[in-house]
């Protein structure tokens, strides 16, 4: 019998941890299988997708910049990918892709597991309405967050989500500009790419306190500037975004194998590793 192949597929993916994670994965449940990273930059995602199923795929983690596509191409959609409009995670079942998102539920899994944190009630600012923004936003609302505001640059997106969120009483949108008079929040969840250029989203007159959670999706030198800039303010409480990559790719496994692996290991050795870099 062949080795199933798995794949991320998106673009860049050349840095891409998921293909170590899912091999420790599958060495610590002892899966056979292949895991590859797939850039989707020259033939676009729908025809990558089919190259790599032609070739035995059954599984695929999409990232950047695919997600939405994903969910288009997916023909049936789990209820979570549905509510985000976006889908990270795609599955070949008896010839048909079908599309889930494990970004929310990872970080959801993370905050709570890894960081002890009880998110009931908080009121959050999601910086950012890109694919990571889409997937998170539902699960912190059915987490049972309090309030999120969703802040983005550009104005439509963060209006989009909200609108696709469907939960007026508890969410509102605003462009980075407006966060300035919004009172302050519990939790901070920095969902843009801005830490790859080494910069902050503009967040005027956004200041922290001590208490207020703060965590970077980005990880690595993505999410130097957010922490710093966190620290700066005598954050007792910011993170970085591996182990929700860690979470959402165990989430990933799961669908894919019917076994849940042992994240913790994973996310050590990940950490040691960065720490090497
Ligand atoms: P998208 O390209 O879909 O969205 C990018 C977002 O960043 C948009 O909201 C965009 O705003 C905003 N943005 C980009 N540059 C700036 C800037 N200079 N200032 C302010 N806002 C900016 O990306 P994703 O949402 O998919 O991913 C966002 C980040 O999250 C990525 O860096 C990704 O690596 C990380 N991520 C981490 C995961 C994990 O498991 N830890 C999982 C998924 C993503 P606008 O709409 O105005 O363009």
């Amino acid at each position: 019998m062949s080795i199933p192949h798995y794949a991320v597929l998106g673009h860049p993916v050349v840095h891409s941890l998921s293909p170590r994670i899912h091999a420790a994965f599958a060495q610590q449940t002892d899966i056979a299988l292949t895991y590859l990273a797939l850039d989707t930059e020259e033939a676009g995602l729908a025809a990558t997708l089919a190259r790599f199923a032609a070739a035995g795929g059954l599984g695929a983690n999409v990232t950047v910049p695919d997600k939405s596509e994903a969910a288009g191409i997916a023909q049936v959609l789990s209820p979570r990918a549905r509510r985000a409009g976006v889908a990270n995670t795609l599955t070949l079942r008896d010839g048909v892709w079908h599309g889930d998102n494990t970004d929310g539920s990872g970080l959801v899994r993370d905050l709570r597991e890894r960081r002890g944190l009880d998110v009931h009630d908080m009121r959050v600012l999601l910086l950012g309405a890109g694919g990571a923004a889409q997937g998170v936003a539902p699960a912190l609302l059915e987490a049972g967050i309090g309030q999120l505001v969703v802040a983005n640059r550009t104005r439509s997106r963060a209006y989009d989500l909200i609108d696709r969120l469907n939960d007026p009483a508890r969410t509102r949108a605003c462009t980075l500009r407006e966060i300035a008079g919004l009172g302050d929040f519990d939790m901070i969840v920095q969902a843009t790419s801005a830490g790859h250029d080494g910069l902050l989203p503009a967040v005027p007159d956004l200041t922290p306190n001590a208490e207020t959670v703060c965590i970077d999706l980005n990880y690595g030198r993505a999410a130097v500037a957010f922490l710093a800039w966190a620290h700066q303010h005598g954050v007792q409480h910011a993170f970085d975004g591996m182990g929700m990559l860690v979470e959402q790719a165990a989430d990933a496994f799961e669908i894919w194998h019917g076994e849940r692996p042992y994240t913790e290991p994973v996310y050590v050795q990940l950490r040691l590793s960065a720490g090497r870099d």
